[in-house]
């Protein structure tokens, strides 16, 4: 039976670029990619850090996304963006409002009581100079919590003179000038992203490695995709870390999946995750790719599952084994 590549040509090529800005995020330790407020540029933001490894021609939100599929890269919100409903800029600027007219122009004061004889008035009529005095009792108010305390705001409307407490809130969009009410604007998720804990998740050294073996097959002359899914002769599809072919893509691939252990040894159950799918798939050769190594038991599943073992402490080491294998 032909068996079928989901992944086509372009998704590998974008693929090796997150392969590369991997790279670069554990080389350069980076532990966190935060975004950037981009006020010329409509509603994007931008990450710098990626853009001055990458440049800046490479979308990289889906990117970033992406990457955060595989777990490597942890999704947090980090805002919400509120975008103009006419031209989609972010650069926005909240107005509050009299509820009465409408108006912007307000004046916003503190309320103040006088603890001592309950007084309770804006501040600007406690103002005499630096002091506050009481303009009932003519106490000083000195310390606040003690003599004197803050009782909320009080908002006056310049248009049409009325008080309120809460305003309503517009927003006035300093590009177009478009005045927008909450129903009316557009919000937009804003993603920052955590870098997993490398040693935790062993991604780190299944991304150098895996960059590696791409790297090698594909000079080569290994037609490389990562991760690639396969159908097997029961119509499933089966994924693996990658899969590479010579030539036509009806000729049989080679397989590769990589596994690793924070107890510095693989044990078996990768060797018969891998069996269950290369028995459907028949690939020509099989390869587990064990950082740094597998147990002596996964070895000996692997020799009667007729799968070849690359024991990886690095990924130079991975490259020499995989070279002698192939
Ligand atoms: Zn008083
Ligand atoms: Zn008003
Ligand atoms: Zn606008």
């Amino acid at each position: 039976m032909k068996k079928t590549y989901k992944r086509g040509k372009t998704k590998v090529k974008k693929e090796s670029v997150a392969q590369s800005l991997l790279e670069r995020i554990f080389e350069y330790n980076i532990t966190e990619i935060e975004p950037v407020y981009d006020l010329e540029n409509g509603c994007n933001n931008s990450y710098p850090i990626v853009e001055s490894i990458l440049g800046s021609d490479v979308k990289i939100e889906p990117l970033l996304e992406e990457i955060a599929e595989t777990g490597v890269l942890v999704k947090e919100l980090f805002d919400k963006m509120v975008l103009c409903p006419k031209c989609d800029s972010q650069y926005i600027s909240t107005r509050y409002n009299c509820p009465y007219c409408s108006s912007f122009d307000i004046e916003k004061s503190s309320l103040i009581e006088h603890i001592k004889c309950g007084y309770m008035d804006v501040e600007q009529n406690f103002r005499k100079g630096k002091k506050l005095v009481c303009p009932k009792c003519n106490g000083v108010l000195e310390r606040a919590d003690f003599d004197y305390k803050k009782a909320g705001v009080w908002c006056k409307c310049n248009n049409c003179s009325k008080n309120f407490d809460i305003p309503t809130p517009s927003h006035f969009c300093r590009k177009c000038g478009v005045i927008s009410t909450f129903e009316e604007i557009n919000l937009k998720n804003v993603y920052s992203y955590k870098v997993k804990d490398a040693t935790q998740v062993g991604s780190k050294s299944i991304a150098f490695v895996n960059t590696a073996i791409n790297n090698f097959l594909t000079k080569k002359g290994w037609k490389v995709q990562s991760p690639a899914s396969v159908k097997g002769k029961s119509g499933a599809q089966h994924s693996f870390d990658i899969v590479a072919f010579k030539g036509s893509k009806s000729k049989k691939p080679i397989v590769l999946d990589i596994a690793t252990s924070t107890e510095n040894v693989v044990a078996e159950q990768p060797v018969v995750a891998l069996f269950a799918k290369i028995f459907d798939v028949s690939p020509k050769k099989s390869f587990l790719v064990a950082i740094p190594k597998l147990n002596e038991n996964g070895k000996k599943m692997a020799e009667l599952y007729k799968i070849q073992i690359i024991e990886a402490q690095d990924q130079s080491k991975a490259i020499e084994s995989l070279k002698e294998s192939l």
